[in-house]
């Protein structure tokens, strides 16, 4: 059964959902997007999400056309028109239509649509037993090229790193700065533990601001556990405690492996699933009503 889709201030069937071969988000990757999870009627975080949809968008000079209010009102309403309990929703807003040259100022009304569906984590003996990844050969953006704060339709680069881990025989793939600064995972955030004490690269480096990330340390902060952003040579990594990612879709996810060189004892850390445990709790009991 299909779902139902906003797009462009409709709610239309998932089969009648489409968009023009002339939108810049097609053509170029002239866009941005969110990725938001909903747990248990709740919206996780919706007001972060929606400021960096916005900030994304400013980042562009792209013109969303509603107010931050009414883009969470619609949030709420799509996922829950399609009755979902948990769900992954999707948010892209992109230049919208124009002609076949760049200059957005063609286009004169950005293209809206929110999708919710349901949710596809990583199969749960990665969360058991840890990920291995690799170290991707494709270097991330450079922060002075495209700001990483910016998360634009323009995936590319990340896909790029996918691609490399796929090539690896791996899931995800570690992605360095062009100086060589660990920056990020092709689609999460990444930290270690050393010294009891949370690290994880600021969004200088190439990274993302991730609501994960920013959420994940301010729980270690309850727990009295120091956490900082801060650059980091890969060697850093192999003689971490601890390493795992965090992002929307995995929430935290254990790494035990990285290239060829065991993290730690080589299982997931107990700071890590003290950590993945009270996240958990906060996404049951955090987060906007529907
Ligand atoms: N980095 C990249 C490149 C991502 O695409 C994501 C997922 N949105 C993240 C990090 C994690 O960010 P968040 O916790 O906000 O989902």
């Amino acid at each position: 059964m299909g779902s139902k889709i906003f797009l462009n201030g409709n709610f239309v069937n998932s089969e009648d959902a489409v968009i023009s071969v002339f939108d810049h988000g097609v053509l170029y990757g002239d866009g941005v997007f969110e990725g938001i999870r909903s747990y248990n009627r709740r919206v996780f975080r919706l007001k972060e999400h929606l400021d960096r949809l916005y900030a994304s968008a400013e980042g562009i000079k792209l013109q969303i056309p509603m107010s931050k209010k009414d883009f969470g009102a619609k949030i709420l309403e799509t996922v829950k028109i399609n009755d979902l309990n948990d769900a992954y929703i999707r948010v892209v807003v992109t230049r919208g239509i124009g002609d076949l040259g760049l200059d957005p100022r063609k286009c004169k009304i950005a293209t809206v649509f929110i999708i919710a569906g349901k949710i596809a984590l990583y199969p749960a003996d990665y969360y058991r037993n840890g990920l291995a990844i690799a170290i991707a050969k494709t270097k991330r953006n450079h922060p002075d090229s495209i700001n990483p704060k910016i998360k634009s339709l323009n995936y590319i680069n990340n896909i790029l790193g996918k691609i490399d881990a796929i090539e690896a025989g791996t899931q995800e793939a570690l992605m360095l700065s062009i100086d060589g600064y660990v920056a990020e995972c092709t689609g999460d955030n990444i930290f270690i533990v050393r010294g009891g004490k949370l690290i994880t690269p600021p969004s200088e480096v190439g990274a993302l601001e991730g609501i994960t990330q920013k959420a994940v340390i301010e729980l270690a902060g309850k727990k009295g556990i120091l956490a900082e952003y801060k650059r980091m040579l890969i060697d850093e990594l192999f003689t971490a405690e601890e390493c795992f990612l965090t992002g929307t879709a995995a929430e935290i996810i254990p790494v035990v492996k990285i290239g060829d060189k065991v993290i730690g004892d080589g299982n997931p850390g107990s700071i890590t699933q003290a950590l993945r445990e009270q996240f958990i709790e906060l996404t049951l009991n955090e987060g906007v009503e529907y």
